[in-house]
């Protein structure tokens, strides 16, 4: 490997001649350089564009030693991460250093790259085809103490949080083949409904969908059936972080939960935002934490993780009506906390869903539950922030909100900022909801 076509994308100093990238409010300067997919092949973005893997490839201009491996040249005939998460921790760093040399400033690849770059608001980059990883399976966890505490105080006023919640990650089995690109319409659900708690009931379209505020990651290195993730490797074994819009209907929800958990209420659709923020791009915003009471269970042996950290992102819900989109209108923000606030973090998640030996496989999807936060206004989803419609939301047209109504679009960004440290952004996660089908 020669050194001098490699640059640390870490360093807070470094710059780029890609346009947009320097954009103090911008979400994708040279320190991030989040993956996805474009036009059915490997993507990384920078500023106002995206550059396509394999194009570079194809023009000669990776450093030889990565460009010659079978892993990297499988890797670009895919149409998904899937192939760059399974490459070597120190090929993976190769590859963000030698793009980072390729798109900084005063780099002599500049000529060649700019003839490849493609517009971020060309239709292939803004609304991909698919998710950007395969996922062979989806788990969504409930790791937010507020959210939990809200949530449960609605239902049982007396007894909020179940005694096992602050001992044990809790999770259910979400579904893999319904997570859906950002951009993809979300068609309402129907389902058994009830008037009244013991029924009868009917079925039809659902009257109170919900979004969820989330933060997804997916795993990078994975366990064989039988073993465990210490919880101090967890960490690193996750290869990025994306945004996630668990769409939840409250109505169906109400009558099937118990006693299994969220099933059809949930697995209609689930939205991930097309760019994966690497672990890397993030370790400058990774905060102490979580927050424990004093009289808070001390995490067992396999969940104490001395050095665990959770990851302050800002985190933003947007809603805009069908006639907002029409006139023009900006979305109005519903919502704004940080995902610095959970009570679980994601190395724990990752180690709990493992510890009874449940293999984790490269690209499965973890996402962490409804990030609320203390404040009304960081509460991640309509059933808390409209606490069940009791407190209806104004939107920018003047028209009220209980739930979520045909043509709203659930806009997710999220951005994590720092002193001395370009801003880091994720992006959207968005999704248009269309009326049930007949
Ligand atoms: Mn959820």
């Amino acid at each position: 490997m020669s050194v001098n076509v490699l640059l640390d994308p870490a360093d807070p100093a470094l710059r780029s001649w890609v346009p947009g990238a320097n954009n103090p409010d911008g979400d994708f300067p040279i320190q991030n350089l989040p993956y996805g997919t474009v036009d059915g092949g490997v993507a990384v973005r920078i500023g106002n564009k995206a550059l396509v893997l394999r194009d570079v490839l194809e023009a000669d201009l990776f450093v030889k030693k990565l460009a010659s491996s079978d892993e990297f040249q499988m890797a670009m005939d895919m149409a998904w991460l899937n192939g760059i998460a399974e490459l070597s921790p120190e090929q993976q760093t190769m590859l963000r250093r030698n793009l980072a040399y390729m798109l900084a400033e005063g780099s002599p690849a500049r000529p060649k790259l700019e003839r490849l770059l493609r517009d971020a608001n060309d239709a292939s980059v803004e609304a991909p085809e698919d998710a950007p990883f395969v996922v062979g399976d989806y788990t969504d966890f409930y790791a937010s103490l507020h959210h939990a505490t809200n949530v449960g105080s609605m239902f049982r006023p007396t007894n909020p949080l179940l005694p096992n919640w602050k001992h044990v990650p809790i999770g259910y089995h979400g579904r893999a083949s319904s997570i859906i690109p950002s951009g993809r319409p979300v068609i309402r659900p129907s389902g058994q409904t009830v008037a009244s708690d013991d029924g009868p009931p009917s079925f039809g379209p659902c009257k109170l969908l919900d979004y969820e505020l989330e933060v997804g990651f997916y795993v990078g290195v994975g366990n064989e059936l039988g073993e465990t993730v210490p919880v101090t490797d967890a960490w690193r074994r996750i290869f990025g972080f994306c945004l996630v819009n668990d769409w939840s209907a409250r109505d169906i929800q109400k009558w099937e939960y118990q006693p299994l958990g969220p099933f059809l209420a949930k697995n209609f659709a689930t939205t991930v935002s097309p760019w994966v923020v690497t672990r890397e791009a993030l370790e400058p915003f990774r905060v102490a934490g979580p927050s424990r009471a004093a009289d808070d269970p001390r995490p067992l042996d396999y969940l104490c993780d001395p050095n665990g950290t959770n990851i302050d992102i800002t985190l933003e819900v947007f809603i805009a009506s069908l006639k907002m989109r029409n006139s023009g209108l900006a979305p109005t923000l519903v919502s704004r906390g940080s995902f610095r606030d959970m009570f679980w973090t994601p190395a724990q998640m990752l180690a709990h869903h493992a510890s009874n030996g449940c293999n984790m496989q490269i690209g499965d999807l973890l996402a962490s539950g409804t990030v609320s936060g203390a404040t009304k206004d960081s509460r991640g989803c309509m059933l808390e922030r409209t606490w069940r419609g009791t407190e209806p939301i104004t939107l920018g047209d003047g028209t009220e909100r209980k739930f979520l109504l045909d043509g709203d679009e659930v806009i997710i960004r999220g951005h994590c900022v720092k002193p001395g440290h370009p801003r880091i952004g994720f992006g959207e996660c968005r999704g248009i909801v269309l009326p049930a089908r007949a």
